[in-house]
Formats: structure tokens, sequence, C-alpha cells
């Protein structure tokens, strides 16, 4: 049976973590389990990396970019697999490009599209642990290497996991699950068992990083089971399933609310008296898509005088392109003013029993409203209610609504049997 361990920066942040993930694996594979590594790069090294690149440029080439955040988990991995063999087991470690993982072309989030892992089955087939370099891949068109956005080497594993069949995806991170809110911004937070792969999603796209949105798609979407759990422990965490699916033997006591996740790595573009007319938003939004700028949120107000406001949310990192883009289109669509605000925060409230539970956002509303906190900007969906508040205000925020939902260790009242 083959297992993926995938072990974070702070999980490999010096030579003494690698020396413990080299214990773990190796006593995996003493365990008869053939075993793949994937490992991101060393404690803070893509920051470090990222910090270096722009002290240079001030926007880059992806091509360039790429190619020297690929190295941070080089080094993890070629350290580990020396660790490995002091263990007393045998290693070969692989870039994404040597482990066949394929990808498109957009430097900096490319996607997978496929994985060719011929030389890690050839590699477990000779009887050694396998440790393949987080995050990245190599573009079928452009042969280049890309990386597939911050936290990629969450759904390296996943997606190596699902190619190889494994029987499980371990993510290995520096707390022991997914918790009802981050537990750096809330000390009550509440460990959770499972977790759905819909809640999941919605946590993740809130700004809950322990998993990367697109590690999440994944798993939801080849059935791959994927366990998060502490490097630094041996305690169980948790397990993203289906939901619904509740292994045999064990019952489960349903939240209404799974937990809360906020993000302050979004800003918030407001487009000031755009021609209200058909075509409009379509031609704004077609040239940011066009651009690969992920927009999240998005409000367009009531007409006045035959113009209206639209404001929409988007990566801090994606501001500067979507203004140099929307400046582009001033003349040609009638654009007046464009403002970016960098100093807003999202909170995210997310449950699968919102569905059936009428009254979740009003109660979400007043508890932000006795913290003193303004809403700016509100979506929902049929799972999550989000609000845009400021950066300012997000711990406060996210604190009155853990509470507000009696998600902490102490007040367990808004559960229900299913
Ligand atoms: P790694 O380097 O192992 O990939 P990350 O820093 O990407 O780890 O993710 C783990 C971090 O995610 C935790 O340290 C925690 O602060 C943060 N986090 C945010 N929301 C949650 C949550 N709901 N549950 C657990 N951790 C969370
Ligand atoms: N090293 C990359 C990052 O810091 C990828 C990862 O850790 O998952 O985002
Ligand atoms: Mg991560």
């Amino acid at each position: 049976m083959i297992v993926v361990h995938k072990y974070g920066g702070t999980s490999v942040a010096d030579t003494d973590c690698i020396k413990r993930v080299a214990h773990r694996v190796t006593q995996a594979k003493r365990n008869g389990r053939d075993v793949v590594v994937v490992v991101s790069a060393m404690g803070k090294t893509t920051d470090v990396l990222l910090g270096q690149a722009y002290d240079i440029a001030r926007m880059p080439a992806g091509r360039e970019l790429d190619m020297l955040l690929t190295a941070g988990e080089r080094i993890s991995m070629s350290l580990l697999a020396m660790a490995i063999h002091e263990a007393g087991c045998t290693a070969r470690s692989f870039t994404g490009s040597q482990a066949g993982i394929i990808t498109d072309t957009v430097h900096g989030k490319a996607r997978i599209l496929d994985i060719t892992p011929g030389r890690i089955t050839e590699a477990l087939a000779d009887g050694h642990i396998v440790i393949v370099a987080g995050f990245q891949g190599v573009s079928r068109d452009s042969k280049d290497v890309t990386t597939l956005g911050r936290g990629g080497s969450d759904t390296t594993a996943v997606a190596l996991a699902a190619a190889l069949g494994a029987e499980v995806c371990e993510i290995y991170t520096d707390v022991d699950g997914v918790y009802t809110a981050d537990p750096r911004i809330v000390p009550d937070a509440r460990r959770l068992s499972r977790v759905s792969h819909e809640e999941m999603l919605e946590l993740a796209a809130g700004g809950a990083q322990v998993l990367q949105v697109r590690s999440v798609e994944y798993a939801r979407n080849h059935g791959v089971a994927v366990h998060v759990r502490s490097s630094f422990t041996y305690t169980e965490g948790t397990w993203i399933t289906e939901e619904g699916r509740v292994p045999e033997g064990e019952t489960v006591e349903s939240a209404i609310i799974s937990g809360v996740a906020h993000d302050t790595s979004e800003g918030k573009l407001v487009i000031r008296r755009v021609p209200d007319r058909p075509g409009i938003a379509a031609r704004i939004f077609t040239a940011l898509a066009s651009q690969s700028i992920n927009v999240d949120m998005i409000v367009q107000n009531v007409a006045q005088d035959g113009t209206t406001d639209i404001s929409f949310t988007l990566p801090l990192d994606d501001g500067p392109r979507a203004l140099a883009l929307l400046e582009g289109l001033r003349t040609e669509v009638g654009l007046e003013d464009v403002i970016f605000d960098e100093r807003i925060g999202k909170v995210s409230l997310v449950g699968a029993g919102m569905k059936t539970h009428p009254g979740v956002a009003a109660e979400m509303f007043s508890a932000l409203s006795d913290a003193g906190v303004n809403i700016e900007m509100i979506s929902t969906s049929t799972i999550r209610v989000s609000v845009v508040v400021r950066e300012a205000d997000v711990r406060t925020a996210v604190r009155a609504i853990h509470t507000r939902f009696g998600l902490g260790s102490e007040r367990p009242e808004m559960e229900v049997a299913r």
C-alpha cells in the first residue's frame, strides 16, 4: 500500500526537523508501506526568496520567479534524502518536473493538468522512499518550470496520492488538525475530527491556510482520503471526508457551523461611476480573467444618474496588475475613478447546517455589530456567509463570531445530532 506524507515549511524548518521527518517516514516504510514524501521549502525560505526578487524588480518575470522559488523545495528534498539514508533506508528525491507533474503555463498559480509518475513507481518498486519537491511542476507547452501558488505543496501531495492510488494522503503541519478557527487568533478554537470537502473548501477559500483550496478540490474530485495532522505529535488529526459519510462504528455529532475563517491577503478595488449599460461588467471582468487575476467578492451598487459603482476583492499581489489593466480600459469603458484599498480583511462563517437553519447571517451580523465592527461587503453561498471589514477589525470579528456561535471548546450548545 502506498501512503503519501506531506511536510510543510515549519516541519522541515531546520536540519533537526528534517531528521525528525526522516524518522517518521522510515518508520512508515518499516511498517510495510511504500512511502512518497512531499516537502515544502524550509521554514520561511519561500518568503525570503520572494523578498529578494522584489528587492531587485517591481514586477519580476513569472518564469524567473518560478525558477527561483522552486529552488526552495529542492533544498529540503535533497537534505531529507540524505537524512533518510542516515536513518538506514534508501531514498530518491525528484523535482516536480522529474516526478511527472505536468501543469499549464500560468506562472505563480499553475494548475496540474496531468501526472505521469513513471519514475516514482519505478523508484518505489526498487524499494526506495520517494521524495517529491512540493509546489512545482513543468508546463507541457513551454517546458518551463511552474509553481502552483502559495501552499501548493498540499496540492502536489493530494494529486500524487490520486495518481498513485494511495491509501491516504497525510498532511503533516504545525497544528494537529483543522480547527473551528485559526488557533493563533482564537485560543479556545476546537479541533474538528471530521470536516466535509464542501466545508473545507469554503474554509480554505475563506483563508484557513491549513490546506490550499485546490488540494481540497482535488481530493473531492478524485476521492482521496486526506488526514491533516501534526508532524510534532502522534495524535489523530482531522479527516476531510465526503459529506454525510461516517465510518462504520462511529456516530457523529454534526454542528450547524463548522468554523470561522479569515483572510487578510486580499484588497478591495472600487471602480467609481461606471456607465450603467449592458456589456460593461463583462468587459472589465473578461479583461481581468484574461490576465489570470482571480476576483473574489463582487458588489455592484444600484445605478444613479446612469452610472454605478463596482467593487470587488482580489489578492493583494494582483493589485498592481489589475490597476494597470483598468487604467488601460479607462477611456474605452468610461471609468471615472479606480481606488485600491489594501487594508481590508475577509471573515467567513462556514457550516453545512446553514442550509436548513435560517437566521445564521442575522446572528453573525449582530455579533459583529455588538463588537463594534462595521461591515463593508457581504457575500454568501449555501454554506457560507462572508463579510469584508477593516483589516484592523479582523481579530475582533473572528473572535466575536466564534464566541457567538459557541464554537469554542467550552460551549458546544450549537451542536445537534444529525
Ligand atoms: P504548512 O507550512 O505546514 O503548510 P501552513 O502555515 O500553510 O502550514 O498552515 C498551517 C497554519 O494554518 C497553522 O499554523 C494555523 O495558524 C493556520 N490556520 C488557519 N486557519 C486554521 C484552521 N481553521 N485550523 C488549523 N489551522 C489553521
Ligand atoms: N513553499 C511554498 C509556500 O511557502 C509552498 C508550500 O509550502 O506549500 O507557499
Ligand atoms: Mg501550507
